[in-house]
């Protein structure tokens, strides 16, 4: 709901308030820092001020800055929101003159907040705040205080030095800021599941280091530029990040093992990218792995055939879809964005044999992988190209 006469963005976290105070310090500079970057990659003009389990945003645009710092990882929630004297009668013709523009007909409430010192309490601003509405509009429309459940909210925060006006809040993503955890480096194929996962990351704080592996003539012509797309839609959620993919091509590599591996070829497939990732990991300091795999979700995604996998590594692998199901994993694709690209067709060729393996034991696993195996996963990495991404904003998100 748009609040006429707004200036300021009221910025809510959630994990950081549970941390130790200079732990909180240091992620609230980052959150900072993170909504700045957001600011400027989207030509919204702003200052960010930090406070003590707040932040705020001083800006001339302040509906879209609020839409900008709710992209953010770490905002719980954004509000714009208009600042006044921290007194009651700037607070009451505030309220009026916000309900004047904004109230038509229906229930409404006032929600007040205060921390400080100040002569009056939260009950007053409700009270006095109240009745300051109810003269404003009662002229023209019929209005009715229902504290329970509203039609029209008008909330109140008062703080030490200030008070903010506000009607709603638009919800961000939650988690920490991206910068608070070591990166990782995350497997992106550009289909449905791995974008989501390497969000979800960088959900967690957790910078990413995305690498897609081109698998020449199996991965069909458009494989490339699909992964690539859905990279350049998750930058955009942090785009202070410096955005390199890395690429690695192991077309030829595929031919090889296709030719000489059987029903286990699948496994050994992923053991090769992990291999391959973990080379990776160590050279860009990294402190893990991500995919997008979930489990069941694939004869090569049963639980065995996941830990045959990771043997090949000692990498922690994070899989943060673990315990999603497809449609819980469209919904959130969807809503970042990477949903559409996902699903174009590559006319990939398939690797997999006609009665993949579901448990298979390591030693067959291992077996059948000729003695060169990790040294093509260390071309592989070796080889590598890293190209700068771009980060992609929604049209309407600038
Ligand atoms: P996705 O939808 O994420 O491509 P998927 O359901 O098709 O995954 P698999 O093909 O078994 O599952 O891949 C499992 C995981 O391995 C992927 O989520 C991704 O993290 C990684 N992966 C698969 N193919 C590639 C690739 N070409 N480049 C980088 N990572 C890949
Ligand atoms: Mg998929």
């Amino acid at each position: 709901m748009k609040v006429p006469g707004a200036d300021a963005i009221i910025v809510r976290h959630g994990d950081i308030g549970v941390k130790t105070s200079r732990v909180q310090s240091w992620m609230e500079q980052t959150l900072a820092e993170n909504l700045d970057a957001m600011l400027s990659a989207r030509s919204i003009e702003g200052t960010v001020e930090q406070h003590w389990g707040r932040l705020f945003i001083r800006t001339p645009a302040p509906h879209s800055a609020a839409r900008a710092a709710a992209d953010v990882f770490g905002v719980v929630s954004a509000s714009p929101a208009r600042s006044v004297q921290p007194q009651m009668a700037a607070i009451s013709k505030t309220l009026a003159d916000v309900a004047e523009k904004t109230y038509d007909r229906g229930s409404f409430a006032v929600d007040a907040r205060r921390a400080g010192d100040h002569e009056f309490t939260s009950q007053d601003v409700g009270r006095i705040g109240g009745e300051a509405i109810w003269e404003a509009v009662a002229d023209q429309f019929d209005p009715e205080v229902d504290l329970d459940d509203p039609d029209h909210t008008f909330a109140v925060e008062v703080r030490d030095t200030e008070a903010f006006v506000f009607r709603g809040r638009i919800d961000g993503p939650g988690g920490l800021p991206i910068g608070t955890q070591e990166p990782l480096v995350a497997l992106i194929s550009g289909g449905i599941d791995s974008p989501v996962a390497a969000w979800l990351a960088m959900k967690r704080g957790a910078p990413i280091i995305p690498l897609y592996f081109d698998l020449g003539e199996y991965g069909g012509a458009d494989h490339r530029a699909r992964a690539v797309d859905t990279v350049r839609t998750i930058a955009a959620s942090a785009p202070g990040q410096d955005w390199q993919l890395r690429v690695a091509d192991i077309g030829s590599t595929l031919e090889s093992i296709c030719n000489r591996i059987g029903d286990t070829r699948m496994l050994s497939v992923r053991r090769l990218m992990l291999r391959a990732a973990g080379e990776i990991a160590a050279k860009t300091g990294a402190e893990g792995i991500v995919t997008g795999e979930s489990i069941g979700q694939k004869s090569s995604q049963t639980v065995t055939n996941l830990h045959v996998t990771d043997r090949i590594t000692d990498w922690p692998v994070h899989r943060p879809l673990l315990a999603f199901d497809k449609q819980e994993i469209i919904a959130r694709a969807r809503s970042i964005g990477t949903y559409e690209t996902a699903t174009v067709d590559t006319g990939c060729n398939r690797i997999a044999p006609d009665n993949p393996e579901t448990a298979a034991p390591i030693d067959r696993v291992e077996g059948a992988e000729p003695a060169a195996f990790e040294e093509w996963a260390r071309e592989a990495a070796a080889e590598v190209d890293i190209l700068q991404v771009e980060p992609k904003f929604e049209p309407n998100s600038t």
